[in-house]
């Protein structure tokens, strides 16, 4: 499995238009669970990345596009979404600075810095009913045997009857179990539209 810039590219560009279809999904399930702008959230944020993508045409390598994926998701998102997704992209960039390309144990420092800087600038962790029910799993996961697209749906579906107990979602208590968390489904779009593009 290895990533390079123009495979990451592709897989941004396939999660704005994935995040455009599914946009009234997560604001409805934040309309449940939370204040109903998770949809819009995430919207503003692809949309400003693929504008982004489609003006800088000289990303020298994983480091680069990284880091202007996350500065543009924290610009353009409001919510907590947008702070957490950044920092993401942003970690990456730490990890994969000056590459070109990565696999093996490089790939899998980008997912765990990432994953580790969610969950410290949201000061969260597994099974509190967040995208970290997503990431966590992924990220183990890539250093395992496993086929990641089932990784992720089972992740999903795990965290769904979670009660919430972070972010908006929490005000909510025993309401929230059953209903899916609108982060880790826009999680799982993510992270499935890189799964796309890792060439064996
Ligand atoms: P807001 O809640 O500010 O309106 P969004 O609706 O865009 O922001 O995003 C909500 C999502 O963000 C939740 O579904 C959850 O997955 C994620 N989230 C919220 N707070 C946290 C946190 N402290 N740690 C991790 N993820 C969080
Ligand atoms: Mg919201
Ligand atoms: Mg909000």
């Amino acid at each position: 499995m290895k990533l390079t810039v123009e495979a990451l590219r592709t897989a941004l560009l396939a999660t704005a238009d994935a995040i455009e279809q599914q946009k009234d999904e997560l604001t409805d399930l934040d309309r449940e669970i939370g204040d109903g702008d998770h949809g819009i959230n995430m919207s503003r944020g692809f949309q400003g990345v693929k504008k982004e993508l489609e003006v800088q045409n000289s990303l020298a390598d994983l480091g680069e596009l990284s880091k202007l994926v996350g500065m543009t998701l924290i610009k353009t998102v409001g919510g907590a979404s947008g702070p957490l997704y950044g920092t993401a992209f942003v970690k990456f960039a730490t990890k994969w600075s000056g590459m070109k390309s990565v696999e093996g144990e490089d790939l899998f420092a980008g997912f765990k810095e990432a994953t580790e800087g969610i969950k410290s600038r949201g000061k969260s962790q597994a099974g509190q009913k967040t995208m970290v029910d997503i990431w966590e799993p992924f990220t183990a996961s890539l250093q395992a045997d496993s086929t990641l697209e089932e990784v992720i749906d089972q992740a999903l579906v795990d965290t769904k009857d979670l009660v919430a107990t972070k972010g908006r979602a929490s005000y909510f208590g025993e309401a929230t179990k059953g209903v899916q968390d609108p982060g880790a489904l826009s999680s799982s779009i993510l992270l499935k539209n890189i799964v796309e593009v890792l060439h064996d």
